[in-house]
């Protein structure tokens, strides 16, 4: 059933200084950035909260820029922005390709990085990119700014360390060196809720993330560990498989996805090797 808009009330802040006052003073406000999650919620009647901070005019938090040597994405820049950003492209070009697979054109003109990172699905497809790229998370509420590392921001099923009264404005993301891929694996190519996404570093400090694997976003440690000490990749295949926990649920089986892991794992690190 519906939950009707009418008994809402949306707070329209004009600049970030207004939006964090309003967290601190107008309490409990919940943060509504491209709304295409929480619309989801409003729409299946499971949207229990009643009053809302848009975000969406706060064009401060679109800038995607350089900061010293660190690419920082505004936490309100749409996948579109980031498909057609240059400084993404060339940065973290797994991060470009990731938008690309999100939704359809609509979903990647109003979805945002910030709202796929705090609604902290473990489907999100970002968060596998965001991991392996020792991104930091920046976090802001009017007293003041902290930054917490990608991988330390959730610590549980849909759970992080954000409180209620600050906001995510932006993604850091440190120089990456290596070669990126990114893959999502679903029903279909397009609009389906992954059943497992691999993001991959290959270069001397190899990074493998992966989602819909675990209640949170993971890394994979122990596999990065053997690849960075030279074993085989048939080894770190079967490291992988033994170091990742999957569930069975309604989209796959927890077998299929550690062995779909698996192979994407050899597929990149393979494919790399001969470029
Ligand atoms: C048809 C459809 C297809 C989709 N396909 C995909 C897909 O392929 N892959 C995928 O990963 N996702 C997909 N999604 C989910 C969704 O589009 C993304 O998670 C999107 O990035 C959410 O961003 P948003 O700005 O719309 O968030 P909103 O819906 O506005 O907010 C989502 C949550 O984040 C919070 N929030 C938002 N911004 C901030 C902020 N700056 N600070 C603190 N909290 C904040 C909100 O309070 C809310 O809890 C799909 C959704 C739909 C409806």
């Amino acid at each position: 059933m519906n939950s009707a808009i009418s008994q809402r009330t949306l707070l329209q802040p004009r600049s970030l200084t207004d939006a964090l006052s309003m967290l601190r003073d107008e309490g409990p406000v919940v943060p509504l950035a491209g709304c295409t999650d929480l619309y989801v919620s409003l729409n299946f009647g499971t949207l229990k909260d009643t009053r809302f901070l848009d975000l969406w005019r706060l064009r401060r938090l679109r800038t995607i820029e350089m900061r010293g040597d660190r690419l920082s994405l505004g936490a309100l820049a749409t996948y579109t922005e980031l498909i057609r950003s240059p400084l993404v492209r060339r940065r973290l070009p797994m991060l470009a390709a990731a938008a690309r697979e999100i939704g359809g054109v609509q979903i990647q003109n109003r979805g945002t990085i910030g709202g796929n990172v705090a609604n902290a699905s473990p489907a999100g497809d970002t968060l596998p990119v965001l991991a392996a790229a020792d991104a930091s998370v920046v976090l802001a509420s009017a007293a003041g700014t902290r930054r917490v590392p990608f991988t330390a921001f959730y610590t549980g099923y849909r759970q992080s360390v954000r409180r209620p009264d600050e906001l995510i404005v932006a993604l850091e993301i440190p120089p990456v060196r290596g070669q990126q891929s990114f893959r999502k694996v679903g029903t279909r190519a397009a609009q389906a809720i992954s059943k497992v996404v691999l993001a991959t570093v290959v270069g001397d400090e190899p990074r493998v993330a992966l989602g819909s694997v675990a209640p949170t976003v993971v890394r994979a440690r122990r596999t990065e560990a053997a690849l960075a000490a030279g074993a085989s990749i048939e080894e770190a295949q079967q490291t992988l498989i033994d170091e990742i926990a999957p569930i069975d649920d309604l989209r796959s089986t927890a077998e299929y996805r550690r062995r779909v892991a698996a192979n994407l794992l050899a597929l990149f690190w393979n494919g790399a090797a001969r470029r």
